[in-house]
C-alpha cells in the first residue's frame, strides 16, 4: 500500500505536468501575457473538472460492479446494509455514516501528520 506521502508526490506532479503542457501550448498559439494568463485560469478549472469528472466515473463503476456482484448497498467496511435514505442522497457512496465518520476523522489525523512531516524536511 502507498503512503500518504507517496500519493501526494503522485497527484503533486500529475498536476504540474498537465500544466506545464498547457502552458506551452497558450504560449505557441497566444503572445499576449494577460491571454496566456487568462488561459491557464480557464484550464486549470477544467483540469479541476476532469478529475471531478474521472473521479465520479471511477465511483459508478464501482457502484455499478457492486450491483452486478450484489453488493451494492452494502458498507464496504463493515458490510452492514446503508440506509436507503443514506443511499438515495449519495447513491455511490461506499459506506455507511458510522464508518465515514470515523474514516473522516482517521484520514483527517494522517493527513495533517504527513503536512508536518513535511513543513520539518523543508
Ligand atoms: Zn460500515
Amino acid at each position: 500500500m502507498k503512503t500518504m506521502l507517496e500519493r501526494k508526490g503522485e497527484l503533486i506532479s500529475n498536476q504540474s505536468t498537465t500544466s506545464l503542457e498547457d502552458m506551452t501550448h497558450a504560449e505557441l498559439a497566444h503572445g499576449d501575457a494577460l491571454d496566456i494568463a487568462e488561459r491557464n485560469t480557464e484550464q486549470e478549472r477544467s483540469i479541476a473538472m476532469r478529475l471531478r469528472h474521472t473521479n465520479e466515473i471511477k465511483l459508478i463503476d464501482e457502484a455499478l460492479g457492486k450491483m452486478h456482484s450484489g453488493m451494492y448497498g452494502a458498507c464496504e467496511s463493515c458490510e452492514e446494509i446503508i440506509e436507503t435514505k443514506r443511499l438515495k442522497a449519495r447513491p455511490f457512496v461506499k459506506y455507511c455514516l458510522e464508518c465515514q465518520e470515523e474514516m473522516e476523522k482517521s484520514e483527517g489525523d494522517s493527513t495533517s501528520s504527513v503536512s508536518m512531516k513535511f513543513d520539518n524536511i523543508e
